[in-house]
This record gives structure tokens, C-alpha cells and sequence, in this order.
């Protein structure tokens, strides 16, 4: 989050796209399915616009050599675990259910990385400035970077009425076409925080009963925007504790700032300097996940070394302490 927001024209192939997994046959016809040329895919009225917004608006351009390589949206019911069409061989040609697809490993390059402190990296991309929209999670193994597991779920704002959430979520994930699945899916953060915690606890990153941060493990975002702000004000919100494990992470800016010695001032300018093509749509929190975790992958292949760098104070959780002296601010 806190970035320009930016719709890329590609994606929005995927109008028909992240659609209900009981999408009618018509829609899921296999010839919407080829790959066609990237203003074919775009839903028109949604992209014109936004490219007027945007009009240097830099596409991702994976290539697209067949059906089986070329890159496709993820199943959003699938990143839930609410996908009800994995034996739809349609359904499967149309989206991704394998999360570490985009997030391939090349062996050569596990040869420069150096040993890390922690075991796992959680990277986390929360989306909503009003309320939490999406909390997505990708866990990266630190030894060989591959995607371990992932947590995803559509948040359903609790402090507003029915009406103000069908404008916000119109407004935000509308333009990817995906607010149907939000609509679906979603389900209150107090909500969340539990079924998160079910995953940390069989992953051995957390237990309830010993409480404190993560085991061996630390979040991974892109600012502190995420867990320094939004999550304490989201609980609040929510009217539930703060939860002990929030309250640390690594700013993966400061870390590039500390490392490349250059000022990066949010994931598309860290992407572009390394080179990393966009993937997926900048905004949709799962895709923004993924795309830090490419730039963590590219940095930890660089030789980076990835320690906490912002902690609360448990018993005073409004203020955080800064542990790299060089931090973007
Ligand atoms: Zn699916």
C-alpha cells in the first residue's frame, strides 16, 4: 500500500476473470482463453480510464510462448481455499493454483545468497486505507527462497454500512474485476486473526500458548505502513487485542536502503531498479505480495541479510523502536 495506484491493462483480461467459479459456460469459452493481444484482454471502459490516468503506465511482459507457460491470473477462491472447480480442467486453464509459479527459484543463484538468522520470511501487503480490504501472506523458506505456503484472505470492513462497502469495494477491486470474489469471499478481521493463527501455529511460526512474536520468522513489508499503523488501527476497529506477533517485522525498504546504499521509495521503484517485471496487478494485494517477495528473492540473491527492523514495545505498542540507523522516512 501507499503507492499510485496503477491498473495494468493485461490484467484486466481478466474481467471475465476472477470470476465466480460457477461462471456460466459462455464466459469461460476456451477462445477467451488464448492468448490474445494485451488491449484484447482489457476491459474497455475500466482500462480506458484508466490509462488516461496512466499513460506510461509500464506493463509487465512475461512471454507467452503457450497456454501452459503463459502467465495467468491466480484463483482467488483458490488462495482462500474456497476454489470449488479443481477438477474444471477450463477453470484450470484459465487461472493459477500454484502460488510459486511466478516465484521460481534458479538454483544457480542460491550460491550467492548468505546464511540468514531466520528460518522463514512472511512477506505481508495489506490493501484497504480505510479499513483492512485483503490480507495476503506469502511465506519464503530463507535457505532457498521457495514459497513454503501462502495465506490469503478478502476482508470484510466491520465499522461501515452495507452500502458505503459496496462503493469502496467497487472502487478498488472493481477495475480488476475481482470484487465479485471479494463480495464471496470476504469475512470480518476478528475473523481472520484466528484462521491466521491456525496457519502460523501448524507451520510452528506461533502458539497460543507461548505467545510472543514469530518463531524463527519475521514479516517482511514494504514500509511499516502495514504493521506499525494499519493493523493496530484495524484492531482497534475490530475491538480485539493486538496480537503479540504483529509487533515486529523488516521494513524491506530500509533493508534495500541499508544494503544497495539507494532510496527506493515503494515496491515499483525497488522493481524497476533491479529489473524485476511486474506481475500481476499492482493494488491487488495478493499479486503485490508476490512482487515483493520476487524483489526479496532478487535481494537475498544479491547477498542481503534480512533482520528485524522496527519493533513495539509489548507493553507500550504505540511506540515503535527503529533499529536501522539509515531508514526511510
Ligand atoms: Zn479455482
Amino acid at each position: 500500500m501507499g503507492f499510485n495506484r496503477v491498473c495494468l491493462g493485461r490484467f484486466s483480461s481478466l474481467f471475465s476473470s476472477y470470476l465466480h467459479p460457477f461462471v456460466p459456460v459462455s464466459l469461460s469459452s476456451p477462445t477467451r482463453s488464448l492468448p490474445l493481444p494485451i488491449h484484447s484482454f482489457c476491459h474497455t471502459t475500466s482500462v480506458s480510464a484508466v490509462q488516461s490516468q496512466h499513460p506510461s503506465t509500464p506493463h509487465r511482459s512475461l512471454p507467452m510462448k503457450n497456454s501452459e507457460n503463459r502467465w495467468k491470473p491466480m484463483c482467488l477462491y483458490y488462495t482462500q481455499g474456497k476454489c470449488t472447480k479443481m477438477d474444471d480442467p477450463i477453470h484450470l486453464e484459465k487461472f493459477n493454483h500454484d502460488c510459486s509459479r511466478d516465484l521460481q527459484v534458479d538454483v544457480a543463484n542460491l550460491n550467492s545468497m548468505h546464511s540468514q538468522e531466520l528460518d522463514y520470511f512472511l512477506v505481508l501487503d495489506l490493501e484497504g486505507k480505510i479499513e483492512i480490504l485483503e490480507f495476503p501472506v506469502v511465506m519464503i523458506d530463507a535457505k532457498n527462497m521457495n514459497v513454503i505456503d501462502f495465506f490469503h484472505r478478502f476482508v470484510r470492513p466491520s465499522g461501515m454500512s452495507d452500502q458505503r462497502i459496496n462503493e469502496y469495494i467497487e472502487g478498488k477491486y472493481g477495475k480488476f474485476g475481482v470484487d465479485r470474489v471479494w463480495h464471496d469471499t470476504a469475512i470480518p478481521f476478528k475473523d481472520v486473526v484466528p484462521e491466521f493463527e491456525a496457519w502460523l501455529t501448524q507451520h510452528q511460526l506461533w502458539g497460543e500458548d507461548l505467545g510472543g512474536f514469530l518463531n524463527r520468522a519475521a514479516f517482511v513489508t514494504c514500509g511499516n505502513w502495514d504493521l506499525k499503523t494499519k493493523v493496530p488501527e484495524q484492531c482497534k476497529v475490530s475491538k480485539i487485542k493486538l496480537p503479540s506477533y504483529f509487533m515486529e517485522w523488516i521494513n524491506l525498504k530500509d533493508v534495500y536502503l541499508n544494503f544497495y546504499k539507494r532510496r527506493a521509495t515503494g515496491m515499483m521503484t525497488m522493481m524497476k531498479e533491479l529489473r524485476i517485471p511486474l506481475s500481476g496487478s499492482h493494488h491487488l494485494g495478493f499479486d503485490d505480495a508476490k512482487n515483493i517477495s520476487r524483489v526479496l528473492q532478487h535481494m537475498l540473491t544479491d547477498g542481503a541479510v534480512l533482520n528485524i527492523t522496527a519493533r513495539k514495545n509489548p507493553n507500550h505498542p504505540e511506540k515503535t523502536d527503529f533499529l536501522l540507523k539509515d531508514r526511510i522516512r
